[in-house]
């Protein structure tokens, strides 16, 4: 939380600040926000009593039209979310209309920070930042603050603390996106809450609009979660999304679309069984999360942003050492029944053989192998060089789940126990499952097992999750989320695996651009389950394919979904690659491709190797120009899939970049170079 009006606002990267004069309200001269490379171009327009918006433009196209901005606050008048303050508390805590505006601070910023487990290991780039200071019909102050990078707008609420409180509650953000007639979305909705298995819901697992009409009521009627993908015809493309989302506010999403205009909703009452309110609540002086708006001429700032990390800082050291690396799971395609001693065994071994980091233990473990057998199976792992996460579900009263552990992640008192265990027995990691939606009551939970755990030096997994925002930066042993439809419901049905070519040339553009993705993924088996025979859910991408996800899903651990008979009837050429297969990356780049068609990315990883991958998801094969220039000339592996029979082709290529380079990629399959 910052302070209001003071130089500290602004992290302590930033250039000496400059203070604009006061300017005089009946004709506010409002300057327009340049990026520093005076492409990206927002514009805050305060005319009158009306209500006060923001527009955006790139390369002189608009990509936002004027945009409601603004929030209600609770300060004291009572006011309710159906009426606003009357009489002598009008104005009250009203900072979405009749504002004046007090004051513009405007100067450069600079961003730089390094990180091990995200798209790229070090950012460094300016900004341009503009606070505009406001103040209500009460008089009561506000700022509005904006931060713009090349390809990125930031913007939050900072609110001073007036002289009688010191905290407040927001009833409703009025910050909302109004997009050109004709844009076109990538969207995923947000469900009814305490619905599906366990009543467990909403946990960010729905399908995606492609390239679907704006004005369209959401499945659910409940708008979208975060983040949104929107095509904006011949101008460019935006994604919005939020970070730095703490135990101080609660996950907001979008709104249904009105008028080609998503507004910033809250939680919903249900959620988390109706525990806790909708509204978020901080001390003052204080600040809401950021919004941000990525925008670019094409696809490449999208897929490259870095935006939730720019302006978050981590909230707590780190006390230990945070490896990490591949794992296997044996849940993922031997279910529940694979929970006992002999079968973990088997999976330890698996990712000892393939010279893996982990194994990830998942649901039963407590009833099955039980807590003293545990300590033992933990030695043996350890023997065998294999570190061990647990499953844990996050449950207290927020659904009805009953696979175990429960109750050991809700209550600080038991949790902290279960912390100083799993430390005394040298797990390494768990991951926690079935949360309750996205109330500040429930990202308050996020942060005290991330807290707790952190104590302990065990790193933290979560499923049936909200979306990470910033979390990679703001919580040192954070290391991924679900917050997809991920691997599991491929093997618990046909449609996901029919769909996973499609979806997984999404998600680099959307849901994993802003985040870790614990997907889960990467089948050697091509039926999936334990025999990979006879009835199951059949993969229809080639084995290729399902290597080339390991680089285009993006997560420091991967839980891969091998199992022990892929050692004799996988493809040679894929094991032998999961082997070596990398897991963080110091550098990303977009070459090619169009949401849920194909996708093309390069990432550099951590041992220095470059990984170009790319995934087709049409009928059709497709042969890309890509300039892999940064590659030089030379050797390099060229793994694809054989046009005839489609099983995995490793070869050896003399690459030369001086020209761009032909990239094939066949129906359903993937072509991956590595050098
Ligand atoms: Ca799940």
């Amino acid at each position: 939380m910052k302070t209001f009006f003071k130089r500290t606002v602004i992290s302590s990267l930033m250039l000496s600040l400059t203070f604009a004069v006061a300017i005089a309200q009946d004709n506010p001269e409002i300057p327009d926000l340049k990026s520093p490379d005076g492409r990206l171009v927002v514009s805050f327009n305060l005319t009158g009593t009306e209500n006060p918006t923001y527009s955006v433009k790139y390369d002189g196209k608009q990509m936002l039209e004027d945009s409601p901005i603004g929030i209600m606050l609770d300060m004291g008048s009572k006011p309710t979310l159906e009426g606003l303050p009357q009489g002598r508390e009008a104005g009250n805590g009203d900072f979405t209309r009749n504002l004046k505006l007090a004051g513009v601070l405007t100067d450069q910023g600079k961003v730089d920070y390094t990180m091990d487990r995200i798209k790229t290991a070090h950012v460094s780039h300016e900004y341009t930042l503009g606070i505009f200071q406001l103040q209500n019909a009460a008089n009561q102050n506000i700022e509005f603050e904006f931060r713009v990078s090349n390809n990125d707008i930031a913007i939050r609420y900072n609110i001073p603390k007036p002289r009688q409180r010191a905290s407040t509650r927001v009833l409703f953000e009025n910050t909302g996106f109004r997009f050109p007639d004709g844009t076109t979305t990538f969207l995923t909705p947000q469900s009814d809450a305490m619905i599906g298995w366990q009543r467990s819901k909403p946990s960010y697992e729905e399908g995606y609009s492609n390239d679907g009409d704006m004005n369209v009521r959401s499945q659910y009627g409940h708008g979208y979660t975060f983040p949104g993908l929107f095509h904006v015809g011949q101008n460019g493309w935006v994604l919005l999304s939020e970070t730095g989302v703490s135990s101080s506010y609660c996950g907001s999403r979008l709104g249904d679309c009105q008028d080609n205009t998503y507004k910033i909703e809250f939680p919903m009452p249900d959620e988390n069984n109706g525990i806790g309110t909708v509204c978020p609540a901080f001390r003052l002086p204080g600040s809401t999360p950021w919004r941000t708006i990525t925008v670019g001429a094409d696809l490449k700032p999208i897929v490259e942003t870095t935006v939730m990390w720019d302006y978050v800082e981590p909230l707590y050291e780190a006390h230990h050492d945070f490896k990490y690396g591949r794992s296997t799971w044996s849940w993922i395609v031997w279910q529940d029944a694979s929970c006992n001693w002999d079968d973990q065994v088997k999976f330890i071994d698996l990712a000892s053989e393939m010279g893996w980091e982990y194994i990830l233990i998942d649901a039963g473990w407590d009833e099955n192998i039980g807590y003293e057998r545990m300590e033992e199976l933990i030695k043996y792992a350890n023997s065998k060089n294999v570190d061990v996460f647990l499953w844990y579900s996050s449950s207290g009263y927020w659904n009805d789940i009953v696979q175990s552990p429960i109750c050991k992640m809700d209550n600080s008192i038991i949790r902290k126990q279960e912390m100083a265990w799993l430390e005394k027995v040298g797990c390494k990691g768990i991951k926690v499952d079935f949360w309750g939606g996205d109330k500040q009551e429930t990202i308050r939970l996020y942060e005290e097992v991330l807290s707790d755990a952190n104590d302990h030096g065990i790193m933290c997994i979560f499923h049936g999750c909200t979306l990470p925002r910033g979390w990679e930066r703001m919580y040192p042993n954070y290391v991924g989320s679900e917050a997809v439809l991920a691997s599991e419901n491929m093997y618990f049905g046909q449609g996901a695996c029919d769909e996973e070519a499609f979806k997984a040339t999404l998600h680099p553009f959307v849901r994993n651009t802003v985040g870790c993705m614990e997907f889960g993924g990467c089948f050697m088996n091509r039926i999936l389950n334990k025999q990979n025979s006879g009835r199951g859910s059949q993969l229809k991408t080639t084995p290729i394919f399902q290597i080339a996800t390991e680089v285009i899903f993006q997560n420091p651990i991967q839980n891969i979904a091998i199992c022990p008979n892929n050692l004799e009837d996988a493809p040679k050429i894929c094991m032998d690659w999961l082997r070596d297969a990398p897991t963080t990356w110091t550098e990303t780049r977009f070459l090619d491709g169009y949401p849920g068609k194909y996708v093309i990315l390069a990432r550099k990883s951590t041992d220095g190797r470059w990984f170009v991958a790319g995934l087709n998801a049409t009928k059709e094969p497709i042969k890309a120009k890509v300039d892999l220039s940064f590659l030089g000339d030379g050797e390099v592996q060229f793994y694809t899939d054989d046009k005839k029979t489609m099983e995995p082709a490793l070869s050896t290529l003399k690459l030369k970049t001086k020209k761009p380079y032909q990239f094939e990629m066949q129906p359903s399959g993937a072509t991956m170079i590595m050098k």
